[in-house]
C-alpha cells in the first residue's frame, strides 16, 4: 500500500477556490500572530456567502471566512511554501482528504490528476484516508449547527464586524 507523501509544492493553495476558516481556525490564527480576532479578519481573510440555488426558484446562503488571496494564491504562500504550516487552518491540515473527496467523484478525478502526491497513489490506496475526510464531514456539520445556532451570523459568533460580503452562487 502507498501512502500520501505531500510535496509542499503549493499548487493546491493556488487558483480556484478558497480556503474556509471554521471560527476556531480563526481564533487560532489570530491567537498565534497575537493579534485580535478583528485585526486578523481586517488584514488576512475575505467574507464570502455561498448561494445555493435549490429546486429551481428557493435560496440557502452560507456565510464563510474565508483566507485572502493575493496574486490568485493564498496570502500565506511565500516562495511555493506554506508560512504558516504550523498552524495552519483545518482545511490545509486535512487537504485534500476533506469531505468532498469521497463524494465528488469529478473532483477528485481532477485532484488525482494534479496533485503530485495523488498521482501515486491507487484508488484502492485512498480508503485508509476515509476517516480525515469523515471529521472533515463531522466538522462541516458542526458549523452548520453553530450557524443556525447564532441566526446564521459569523458576526454574533465571533464578535467582530465583517465587510460586505462577495455572493458567490453555486451551481448545483
Ligand atoms: S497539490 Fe498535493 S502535493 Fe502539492 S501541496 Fe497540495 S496536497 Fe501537497
Ligand atoms: S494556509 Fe498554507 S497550506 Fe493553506 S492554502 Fe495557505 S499557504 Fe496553502
Amino acid at each position: 500500500m502507498n501512502f500520501f507523501k505531500c510535496t509542499a509544492c503549493g499548487s493546491c493553495c493556488s487558483g480556484d477556490g478558497s480556503v474556509f476558516l471554521y471560527p476556531e481556525d480563526v481564533r487560532s490564527l489570530a491567537e498565534n500572530f497575537k493579534m485580535t480576532l478583528q485585526e486578523f479578519i481586517d488584514k488576512y481573510t475575505d467574507f464570502i456567502i455561498l448561494e445555493y440555488c435549490e429546486e429551481g426558484s428557493s435560496f440557502s446562503y452560507l456565510p464563510y471566512i474565508v483566507m485572502k488571496k493575493e496574486n490568485d494564491a493564498c496570502i500565506f504562500l511565500k516562495s511555493k511554501r506554506c508560512s504558516i504550516h504550523d498552524f495552519k487552518p483545518f482545511q490545509c491540515r486535512n487537504t485534500p482528504f476533506v469531505s468532498e473527496f469521497f463524494t465528488d467523484d469529478e473532483w477528485r478525478k481532477y485532484l488525482m490528476k494534479h496533485c503530485p502526491a495523488l498521482m501515486k497513489l491507487k484508488e484502492e490506496d485512498l480508503e485508509q484516508y476515509r476517516p480525515m475526510a469523515q471529521v472533515s464531514d463531522e466538522k462541516n456539520k458542526n458549523y452548520e449547527f453553530i450557524l443556525r445556532q447564532n441566526a446564521y451570523s459569523l458576526e454574533k459568533i465571533l464578535g467582530v464586524t465583517l465587510p460586505e460580503p462577495k455572493i458567490i452562487p453555486v451551481e448545483s
